[in-house]
């Protein structure tokens, strides 16, 4: 990014960063640009709303968190992009920079940063069959050709905003989803850490889309059994993993609370509980912090 002009920034109590930009090109009417993080102090793994003020309305926002790109949209009055902190990103500092073009070649730029907290994970060690450890070649390739397709398809990038309003829970109860982010050890061997939150629940008990959304992928895959993803638009993704039954299909458009499929334990999983995935531009995100996100529009 070529700066228009250069920009200073000073930390205010409560988090809040004001950006006072210097040789203003007066051709540009916001000449104070302010960014707020909820939650205020984001850890390893969380979702955190970039809130945006002072862009003009007609201004295009690009700009990047920790070398992944935001996409920013229309919120509460001002703007605001989802960011994704990877369950394996370093906690502490992460610059940001934003872009605002007014028009062509009519560009305030901004930088800042936001200090990211450590949290630590849970040790899992779990004994499961050898015949789902320690694969045979051909198994091998496909668990890592179809892990392959799921990556590529969280890092497609839709641009238009699907989902609307607070995230629900995907399956009934009130019990959290547990093991997000735990370190793996399985049959005494330290493997992946585990990208989503499982929910304990009956095989049948019926799964729901936690917003709106249009339907990315149904399949069947080793690892994740029957599977169902959810493009919410902007790069965020909901995944459902280990189905016993998907009721929707590839482009289904559906709404917050619809019934997609069933629980089961398909795939490698020890019994019946739903594998409950989120990712913010290819981050893997805990998703209770995404339906414990405050969201006002
Ligand atoms: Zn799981």
């Amino acid at each position: 990014m070529t700066p228009a002009g250069s920009t200073r920034l000073r930390l205010l109590p409560g988090g809040l960063l004001l950006i006072l930009a210097l040789a203003v090109d007066t051709a540009v009417a916001a000449d104070r640009l302010s960014v707020r993080w909820q939650p205020a102090k984001p850890r390893v793994g969380d979702v955190a709303l970039m809130l945006l003020r002072g862009a003009p309305d007609d201004a295009t926002v690009e700009g990047m968190v920790d070398g992944r790109p935001l996409t920013f949209f229309p919120y509460a009055g001002g703007r605001a992009a989802l960011v994704g902190f990877d369950l394996e990103v370093k906690a502490g500092v992460k610059p940001w920079r934003l872009a605002v073009l007014v028009r062509e070649g009519d560009a305030r730029t901004a930088s800042g940063k936001v200090r990211v907290a450590p949290r630590t994970f849970p040790v899992q060690r779990l004994s499961l069959p050898s015949g789902m450890v320690d694969l045979d070649p051909e198994t091998e390739r496909r668990a890592v050709s179809e892990g392959e397709r799921l990556r590529t398809l969280y890092r497609t990038i839709t641009p238009e905003r699907l989902w609307r309003g607070p995230f629900t829970r995907p399956v009934g109860g009130t019990g959290p989803g547990t093991g997000f982010g735990a370190r793996r050890v399985i049959n005494g061997k330290p493997r992946m850490p585990h990208g989503g939150a499982d929910y304990a629940a009956p095989a049948g008990t019926p799964v729901v889309a936690v917003n709106t959304g249009r339907v990315a992928l149904v399949a069947d895959f080793f690892f994740p059994g029957r599977l169902v993803a959810i493009d919410h638009g902007l790069g965020l993704y909901t995944l459902y993993f280990h189905l016993e039954s998907a009721v929707v299909s590839q482009g289904d458009l559906v709404e917050r609370g619809q019934t997609i499929g069933t629980v089961g334990a398909t795939g490698r999983a020890t019994g019946p509980h739903l594998h409950f995935g989120a990712h913010i531009v290819g981050a893997r995100i805990d998703p209770a912090t995404l339906l414990e996100l405050g969201v006002r529009d």
